[in-house]
């Protein structure tokens, strides 16, 4: 595994060191955590790496396109490694519990705007607001 982040990222010309490894591998584990959540996964299993590296490394990731970088309105800024395909998310409004949807038909057709007013689009971002089965389920239990 940890030779497929090395090879992400040489691909971006990013130099292979520990705290972007560590940030890749807690973003595969961990998709949709914020960055205190990334903090916490990266110092369990490598306690030397400071919180200012791990801000550094998301900065970096990002920039490169290998971290996608959501921010769902009112919520704190969430990161992901599945950074390519332009999926899209669906947001609890209650707990902000964040999974993923993939896009209905085909390589990213979102971005196909029906009227792009002359814009060069590379990017659409869709949020499905709603309320996460656990949600539901805790909210059933509290009428009854
Ligand atoms: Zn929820
Ligand atoms: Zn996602």
């Amino acid at each position: 595994m940890t030779s497929d982040f090395e090879a992400q990222l040489r691909a971006v010309s990013l130099r292979v060191t520990r705290p972007r490894l560590a940030v890749l591998a807690a973003l595969r584990d961990h998709p949709h955590v914020d960055t205190d959540a990334v903090i916490d996964l990266v110092r369990a299993d490598h306690p030397t790496v400071s919180h200012q590296a791990v801000y550094d490394v998301l900065r970096a990731l990002t920039d490169t396109g290998l971290v996608r970088r959501i921010q769902p309105a009112g919520a704190t800024a969430r990161y992901e490694s599945r950074a390519t395909d332009n999926h899209h998310h669906v947001v609890c409004r209650s707990c902000g519990a964040i999974a993923d949807v993939d896009c209905a038909v085909g390589h990213a057709p979102c971005l196909t705007a029906s009227d792009d007013h002359g814009f060069v689009v590379d990017e659409a971002e869709v949020v499905y607001w709603g309320i996460c089965p656990d949600c539901v389920t805790r909210s059933e239990e509290g009428n009854r």
